[in-house]
C-alpha cells in the first residue's frame, strides 16, 4: 500500500501521532530527528511488514562550497579503492568479496530446492523468505560500504579543504554491462553506482566541491611526462622516458589529480576561483544562489 500525502491538508503531526485524511491516527513509534528544524513537505505513506512507514520530504538548504586549495583523487577497482594525491594515500577493501558470500548462499539455497519438475523453492514460502534475505543482506553490505567509505573521503577532503577528483565511472559500468552476467559482475556494477551516488551526496552535504574527471589511461600513461608506461613486475609500472616507477593504483592517483588540478587552473600555481559549473556534472551549482533550496521546485512549502 501506497499514498500520497500533502502537509496540512491530507497529513498532519500532532505532538506523538500522525493524523491522516479520514481521521486515522497512527501512533509514532520513532523518527530521524536530524531534520527536525525544516518544514515538512509531501510524505508518502507506506505498509509493509505489518509497520506503516512515513516518508517526509524536507527541503534543506545546500551547504556551499569552498574553494579549494588542492585535489583528493579516489580511484576504484575490483579489490579496493584509493584515495589520495602527491601527499596522502589511503586505501580501503571493497566489500564484493563480503557481498559476494550471501550472494553464493541464495544461489546454493535455491539450488538445493530446484527440480527438474517442478522448483520447490519457488512453493516454500520459508525458503524464499530466506533466498530473499540472503539477496538483500548483499546488497546492503554494499551500501553500507559505500555511505561509509564516501563519507570518510568527503571528510578527508573537506579537513584539508580539498576538491575531490572521481572518475567518471558511467564507462566502465557499461563495459561491465557487456560481459555474461554473474554475481560477481552485478555487485560490481551496484558498487560503481552506489559509491559514485554516495561520493556526489556526501560531497554536497559537507560542502566538498566534486569534479568528475575523464578516466581513460589513467593508468598507463606516465603522470609526469604522460609517456605511455611499460610494465615492470606485479602491479608496477615503468616510465621509459623519464624513469619514474610506481604501482598501478599509485599512477592512477596522481593521473586523476593531475586532470582535477586542471581542470581546477590550480596547477600552474595561480588560484584561480573555479567556475562552478564546469565542475559538476551531477548537481548543477547555480551562480548566485549558494544557498538555494535542494527540494523539488515549486512553492507549495511555504
Ligand atoms: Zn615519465
Amino acid at each position: 500500500m501506497r499514498l500520497w500525502l500533502t502537509p496540512k491538508l491530507s497529513y498532519r503531526i500532532k505532538g506523538n501521532y500522525v493524523e491522516v485524511l479520514g481521521g486515522y491516527r497512527l501512533r509514532i513509534v520513532g523518527w530521524d530527528r536530524r531534520y527536525d528544524q525544516y518544514p515538512n513537505g509531501e510524505a508518502r505513506l507506506m505498509y509493509k511488514d505489518g509497520k506503516f512507514l512515513l516518508m517526509i520530504f524536507k527541503r534543506v538548504p545546500r551547504t556551499s562550497k569552498y574553494t579549494p586549495k588542492g585535489v583528493l583523487a579516489v580511484d576504484v577497482n575490483e579489490k579496493e579503492i584509493v584515495f589520495g594525491n602527491g601527499v596522502v594515500r589511503e586505501r580501503r577493501e571493497t566489500a564484493i568479496e563480503r557481498a559476494l558470500h550471501y550472494k553464493k548462499l541464495a544461489e546454493k539455497l535455491q539450488q538445493k530446492y530446484s527440480f527438474s519438475k517442478y522448483n520447490a523453492w519457488r512453493r516454500r514460502k520459508g525458503i524464499l523468505r530466506r533466498i530473499g534475505h540472503f539477496h538483500r543482506k548483499a546488497c546492503n553490505i554494499i551500501e553500507d560500504w559505500a555511505k561509509k567509505t564516501s563519507l570518510e573521503i568527503a571528510e578527508l577532503a573537506k579537513r584539508h579543504q580539498h576538491a575531490i577528483a572521481r572518475e567518471d565511472l558511467t564507462g566502465l559500468i557499461e563495459k561491465l554491462r557487456e560481459l555474461p552476467g554473474d554475481h560477481k559482475v552485478a555487485l560490481l556494477i551496484l558498487s560503481y553506482r552506489k559509491l559514485a551516488f554516495w561520493i556526489d551526496w556526501q560531497c554536497e552535504k559537507l560542502g566538498v566541491p566534486i569534479i568528475p574527471v575523464e578516466p581513460e589511461h589513467t593508468s598507463s600513461i606516465c603522470p609526469n611526462c604522460s609517456s605511455r608506461l611499460k610494465g615492470n613486475g606485479y602491479r608496477r609500472l615503468k616510465c621509459p622516458r623519464c624513469g619514474l616507477v610506481e604501482d598501478r593504483d599509485r599512477i592512477a592517483v596522481l593521473n586523476i589529480e593531475k586532470r582535477g588540478l586542471e581542470l581546477l587552473n590550480l596547477s600552474g600555481g595561480s588560484l584561480t576561483a573555479p567556475t562552478a559549473p564546469q565542475m559538476t556534472d551531477v548537481t548543477p551549482n547555480r551562480c548566485g544562489e549558494p544557498s538555494r533550496p535542494s527540494g523539488r521546485g515549486g512553492g507549495q512549502f511555504q
